[in-house]
């Protein structure tokens, strides 16, 4: 089943120059495509859509200050069971229990700077493409 996912690198993979390394390992599994692609500052109103779900967690406002620190990749991925995969690749949200291997686990130590987003079903995938990629098909 072709999915699309929204993808990002959060701030600190792009200051510790993870980008390729981490493009590189969803860019390798087997007919995955990337459909869209930027570097960008995420600004308040952005991030408060894209986090919507989590607004009032005592990790909130923190996880604003942190995404928006520094440059994000956004990215859409396209391909069987994409959905799934990414969050397969990425590791649980805790890097610490995230088994080597996962980007997470290879690493992240700290909760918030988890390197990674990716979209946890359809819905949200659809949902989150629009917020980052509002002209894309
Ligand atoms: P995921 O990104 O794995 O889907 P969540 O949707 O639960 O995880 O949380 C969104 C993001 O908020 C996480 O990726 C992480 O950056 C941050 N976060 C979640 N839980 C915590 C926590 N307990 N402490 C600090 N940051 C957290
Ligand atoms: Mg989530």
């Amino acid at each position: 089943m072709s999915q699309r996912t929204l993808v990002l690198l959060k701030p600190d993979a792009v200051r510790r120059g993870l980008i390729g390394e981490i493009i590189g390992r969803i860019e390798r599994k087997a007919g995955w495509t990337i459909g869209a692609l930027e570097l960008r500052t995420l600004d308040r109103a952005t991030l408060e859509q894209h986090y919507a779900e989590h607004e009032g967690r005592d990790f909130y406002e923190p996880l604003m200050g942190f995404m928006s620190s520094g440059p994000v990749v956004a990215m859409v991925v396209e391909g069987e069971r994409v959905i799934e995969g990414v969050r397969a690749l990425a590791g649980p949200t805790d890097p610490i229990a995230a088994a080597p291997g996962s980007i997470r686990g290879d690493f992240g130590t700290i909760t918030r700077e988890n390197l990674i987003h990716a979209s946890d079903s359809e819905e949200s995938a659809e949902r989150e493409i629009k917020i980052f990629f509002p002209g894309l098909v």
